[in-house]
């Protein structure tokens, strides 16, 4: 089962994460962390992350005053080439949903082996609930015995699963779903792939950060998997349909149909925020493009049906009158959006 936390966001601490960290740095820099540490929260909160940073702290040579790992040394290196021979994982093997006993013996041989300088070992259980109760007594041992300097870390999404004599004895480290600002925040400062218009990549709509995140119960990682992989289709969707009403080609009863009454205020606000970006570039196909007085006029019509939309006005109306006002009016920055 993949994770959202293995979305491509680029290794660090996550903004949301930093309460928890700072919990746990004090302790892991001065070589008191427990041996034993549960990373749990809802899926897409970082957890996988969150260990990997973790990791890194125990092996770094040169943390900074926060304790987190620099990035540049030899350790902070090998871990992110996955070569460090610190660090032993176990996972389920491909198309299987438990962690085999043997990964797991295998995984304790490795972390009583003494190391040749004496420096930490991590084991990461990834998720520890794939963990059946072989694998369990398997592990209990190197738990309530731990070896010097070794830290067993395990991942869980649903740590009530975990059985009560391995979870009991470890400290527990719970990654909170953060604030709707601060998630926003987070997701607005991100890039979508690019895909020919802007080698920079996208901004993400401001509606559709909302959407995604309601559609992820607040956790950021989530909403960004879907802004990334169904996003981008369904704002391509939405400009296709807008394109084909206001150049007069579509029906806007259908289309307004195609977006879907769950999908109007979010449209709308992708919508206003398209305009606002019409009307910020006026140079570009200034000859043909629609008078910039008409688009301002648009916009706030566009501002009065959110409204109308907010006072419980039928979705379905409120999308057919703005499609049908759209008509003459977009067609051209649409059309040079699809086609750069
Ligand atoms: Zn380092």
């Amino acid at each position: 089962v993949s994770e959202a936390d293995d979305a491509a966001v680029p290794l660090g601490l996550l903004p949301w994460q930093r309460p928890v960290w700072q919990r746990v740095a004090h302790v892991a820099t001065s070589g008191r962390l427990a041996h034993a540490l549960l990373i749990s929260g809802p899926r897409g909160t970082g957890k996988r992350q969150f260990a990997r940073v973790l990791t890194a702290a125990l092996f770094c040579r040169s943390r900074d005053a926060e304790g987190l790992p620099c990035g540049r040394c030899a350790d902070c290196r090998q871990l992110a080439a996955g070569v460090h021979p610190g660090l032993a994982t176990a996972s389920p093997e491909e198309g299987k949903s438990v962690i085999a006993v043997e990964a797991v013996r295998g995984l304790c041989e490795r972390l009583s082996m003494t190391s040749h300088d004496g420096r930490a070992k991590v084991a990461v259980l990834d998720p520890a609930d794939a963990l059946n109760l072989s694998g369990v007594n398997a592990l209990l041992k190197t738990v309530e015995e731990p070896p010097a300097r070794s830290h067993v870390l395990l991942i869980s999404e649903r740590p009530m699963e975990l059985r009560a004599t391995l979870r009991s004895r470890c400290q527990q480290l719970r990654l909170p779903i953060p604030p709707r600002a601060q998630a926003r925040q987070w997701l607005a400062q991100r890039r979508l792939p690019a895909d020919g218009a802007s080698a920079a990549g996208l901004p993400v709509a401001e509606g559709a950060v909302d959407a995604a995140l309601d559609a992820a119960n607040g956790a950021p990682l989530l909403a960004w998997e879907l802004l990334r992989d169904g996003g981008v289709e369904l704002q391509r969707g939405w400009s296709r349909l807008l394109g084909e009403c206001a150049g007069g080609r579509g029906d806007p009863i259908e289309a307004a149909a195609a977006i879907g009454e769950e999908q109007a205020g979010p449209f709308l606000r992708w919508l206003f925020v398209f305009v606002l970006q019409c009307l910020r570039v006026p140079g570009a196909r200034a000859e043909a493009a629609a008078p910039l007085r008409e688009l301002s006029r648009f916009a706030e019509e566009l501002v009065e049906q959110m409204r109308r939309l907010q006072a419980n006005a039928r979705p379905q109306l409120v999308l057919e009158a703005l499609l049908i006002r759209s008509r003459g009016m977009l067609a051209l920055q649409l059309q040079s959006q699809d086609n750069p």
